[in-house]
Formats: C-alpha cells, sequence, structure tokens
C-alpha cells in the first residue's frame, strides 16, 4: 500500500510549481497539497487554490494575501503572508515534503526550516545551496534529511551514482560531467550579444523555464550555479567536474567511473520528470511526458564551453575556491544584475561585467553563521546596485 505524502509546495505560481502541480494532479492517490506560497501573483495562486483546495496558501506580502483572500472567499483555506508564514508551512508536522521553488536567494529560509523539521526536500532552489552551501549541507546532515536534486542535471546525477538506502555514495567516481544547452547564443559573437533584448535572452532553445533561470542560462551563470550546486551536493570541486555543451539537452548529465565507463541519464527535456522521481524516489511513477524518441533525435553533439564569450562559468568556478562568503557574493550581484537587465537597465553583457567586479571588489570573509551569508548577500547587492546606478563604464 502506497502512503500518501503531503506536499508542501513553495514557489508555486512558477514554471516549476506549474510542473509539481502537473504530477499531483495525475497522481491524487500519492500525494495531496497541504501548502502553497508565492509572490505576488494573486491571479494564478487563486486559480491554483481553486483548483487543489490547500489547507493554507502563502502570499509575499500582506496586500497579496488580502487580496487573494478576497477571490477565495468561502474556500476552507487559511489564508498567510511573509517569509516567516513560508518558514512555518515548510515546517508544519502536516506535511512530508517540502518543493523548495522559489526562486533566488529569497528561498533559503524557508528550506532551512523545512531541513530543520526533517523534511524530504525537493530542491529546485539552487540559490539557497549555493549561497548558503556548508551550512545548508550540515544542517541536512545534522536531522539525517532526504534531500533530492530537482534540477536536472543533479537529478540525472544522482541517478547515474550508486544508491543505498540513505541516498548516494560516491563510489569510484572519476568525473562528473554536466551537461549544458549552451543557451541561446551559443554561436553568437561578442559584439552580437552585446545588443540582446530580455527577449531574446529569455527564449531558450530547449526548456520553459522562468525569467531569471532564463537569463542565467543564456548567459551560462545557470551552469555556474550548477557547477557549485554538484560540488556542494556531490562532495566534488571544479576540478572534479566537466562542463559540456550538449545542445540537444537529451543527456541531463553523466558520471564517469575510474574503470572507463560513463553513465549517462536521458529523457526530453521536461523537468516534471525529475519532479516526479524526486517525490516517489526510491520507487519511480508514470508521467505524462513523452518518451524518448532516439530515432527522432538522431544526433547528440558535444563541445567545451566558450569561457571567454561566458565568463560567468569561470567566474562561478572562482568564487568555489575563493571560499566562505564570495559565493552568496557572486549570487547577489548576479541577481541584481539580471533584474538591471530584464528592466533594460544594462546590457547582457554589463551582467558577466558586473558579477566579475563585485567578486573581486569584495574580500570572501569565512561563513560560520547564516548571519554571515546574509551579511555578503546584502553587501554585494548594495555594490551592484552602486555600480549600476553610477552607470561606470566598468
Ligand atoms: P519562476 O520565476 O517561474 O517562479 C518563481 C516562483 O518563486 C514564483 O512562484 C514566485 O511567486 C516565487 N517567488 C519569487 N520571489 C519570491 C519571494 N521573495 N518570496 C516568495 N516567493 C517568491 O521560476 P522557476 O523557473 O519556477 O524557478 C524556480 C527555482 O527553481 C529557481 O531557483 C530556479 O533556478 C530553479 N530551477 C528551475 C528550473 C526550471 O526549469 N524552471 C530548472 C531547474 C531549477
Ligand atoms: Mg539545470
Amino acid at each position: 500500500m502506497v502512503v500518501k505524502q503531503s506536499i508542501c509546495l513553495l514557489g508555486a505560481t512558477g514554471s516549476i510549481g506549474d510542473s509539481t502541480l502537473d504530477i499531483l494532479r495525475q497522481h491524487p492517490e500519492r500525494f495531496s497539497l497541504f501548502a502553497v506560497a508565492a509572490n505576488t501573483n494573486v491571479k494564478k495562486m487563486t486559480e491554483i487554490c481553486r483548483n487543489f483546495l490547500p489547507k493554507v496558501a502563502v502570499m509575499g506580502s500582506l496586500k497579496a494575501r488580502d487580496a487573494l483572500a478576497k477571490q477565495c472567499e468561502g474556500l476552507p483555506i487559511q489564508f498567510e503572508w511573509g517569509e516567516e508564514a513560508m518558514c512555518m508551512v515548510a515546517s508544519s508536522p502536516e506535511v512530508d515534503q517540502v518543493m523548495a521553488a522559489i526562486m533566488g536567494f529569497a528561498g533559503l529560509k524557508p528550506t532551512l526550516s523545512a531541513i530543520r523539521a526533517k523534511k524530504r526536500i525537493l530542491l529546485a532552489n539552487k540559490e539557497s545551496l549555493v549561497t548558503a552551501g556548508r551550512l545548508f549541507m550540515d544542517e541536512v546532515a545534522k536531522h539525517n534529511v532526504t534531500l533530492m536534486p530537482i534540477d536536472s542535471e543533479h537529478n540525472a546525477i544522482f541517478q547515474c551514482l550508486p544508491q543505498n538506502a540513505s541516498g548516494f555514495q560516491k563510489h569510484h567516481v572519476s568525473k562528473l560531467l554536466l551537461t549544458a544547452s549552451g543557451g541561446p547564443f551559443r554561436h553568437w559573437s561578442l559584439e552580437d550579444m552585446r545588443s540582446v533584448t530580455p527577449a531574446e535572452a529569455c527564449n531558450h532553445p530547449n526548456w520553459s523555464m522562468g525569467q531569471k533561470i532564463s537569463i542565467d542560462s543564456a548567459s551560462l551563470m545557470n551552469k555556474g550555479l550548477e557547477l557549485i550546486e554538484a560540488c556542494w551536493l556531490f562532495d566534488m570541486t571544479p576540478d572534479d567536474i566537466d562542463v559540456v555543451v550538449h545542445p540537444q539537452s537529451i543527456i541531463h548529465s553523466m558520471v564517469s567511473y575510474d574503470d572507463g565507463s560513463v553513465i549517462a541519464q536521458m529523457g526530453v527535456p521536461d523537468m516534471k520528470v525529475p519532479i516526479a522521481y524526486g517525490m516517489s524516489w526510491p520507487s519511480r511513477i508514470t508521467t505524462e511526458v513523452p518518451h524518448l524518441n532516439l530515432m527522432d533525435v538522431a544526433q547528440l553533439d558535444f563541445s567545451a564551453p566558450d569561457l571567454i564569450r561566458f565568463p560567468n562559468l569561470k567566474l562561478a568556478a572562482d568564487a568555489w575556491y575563493m571560499g566562505g562568503t564570495a559565493m552568496a557574493h557572486l549570487n547577489a550581484a548576479n541577481e541584481i544584475a539580471v533584474d538591471a537587465f530584464l528592466n533594460n537597465q544594462i546590457g547582457f553583457l554589463d551582467i558577466a561585467t558586473i558579477n566579475q567586479y563585485v567578486l573581486e571588489q569584495l574580500p570572501a570573509v569565512p561563513v560560520t553563521s547564516l548571519e554571515d551569508v546574509f551579511e555578503g548577500d546584502k553587501l554585494a547587492r548594495n555594490l551592484a546596485k552602486r555600480i549600476i546606478l553610477s552607470g561606470k563604464n566598468l
């Protein structure tokens, strides 16, 4: 008999939220929705509340909470707002699994609350692991939590590593091969990339995702964040990981072993696959995702990333080796720079320039508490904002 799992979905109105709700819709006998949380999208949250009737719905502000409560009048749902309420639902005794799919650093505190309450963590929010790294993993170990990577590459690596009851183990692994689509500007010159628009940068060739991660994919910052994410998750260093550009996004990543074997995980690029795996592990469940037809794909290509045109990938490796707050600095600078690019305040190539400037200017300090991470995040955000406001030619 399957024991029904109760889910808390953080970031319910986003792209990962959509895919998670699809899995819930398909498997009502296995999963129930206890709580949903999102920032400001009242319209979408209203639809979710009407369709799924969670017990609690949390919005980012009082205004959004009140608007949602009004739209959902008469429904048996408790409406809350703010970070504390998100932490509360993520750690509620009624929850088994928490999908951490808030975008950016804002996801850190609710995810940590879920870890401390020993929930199964479905980790999509890579920024929380990148910024709080060692503290995050120490909490996972201390509370003996099952941490399921939802990022497709890390989910693939998890599937390719030998497993035992407590998760994965590193056995004779020589390298991790982290695949990257290369994004929409894979073949573009630096000159052409200088004038790309947010719409062009958001137009990912293979994956349909939220705006911020789409820009990160175009600038290869996403792969940089994923490099750091893989280091923390699988106890590796950037030198143990090769990034492989694979434009078809059919192989989601690979593990290379000492004996010369390379194990890959493949499938059509659809986040419902890693989400369903994370939710059902160590078992598997069906999804409505079309099965891979290799005859249709016909060809798989591989090449090395170009670090001159896409310096963010190198910056991420540098930040890892700098250690301490450097990863929080890089992430914060990038969140500010991406936001400024989306608002047409800076050009596409300025994102990496700002990231590099902030990483070089702010000394990395050791992380001994969460306050160190928040302080590093704040300093980097302020510095990035100052550069953007000054219009300084970097
Ligand atoms: P999205 O922009 O589509 O959705 C983001 C969600 O987070 C929304 O529900 C939004 O309301 C919520 N949110 C944003 N700021 C918030 C705040 N301050 N407080 C509370 N909620 C807030 O993003 P997405 O594409 O779904 O990505 C979500 C996370 O998953 C990101 O960390 C991303 O890197 C990661 N991820 C996404 C994909 C993908 O295919 N979309 C793949 C791998 C990893
Ligand atoms: Mg990914």
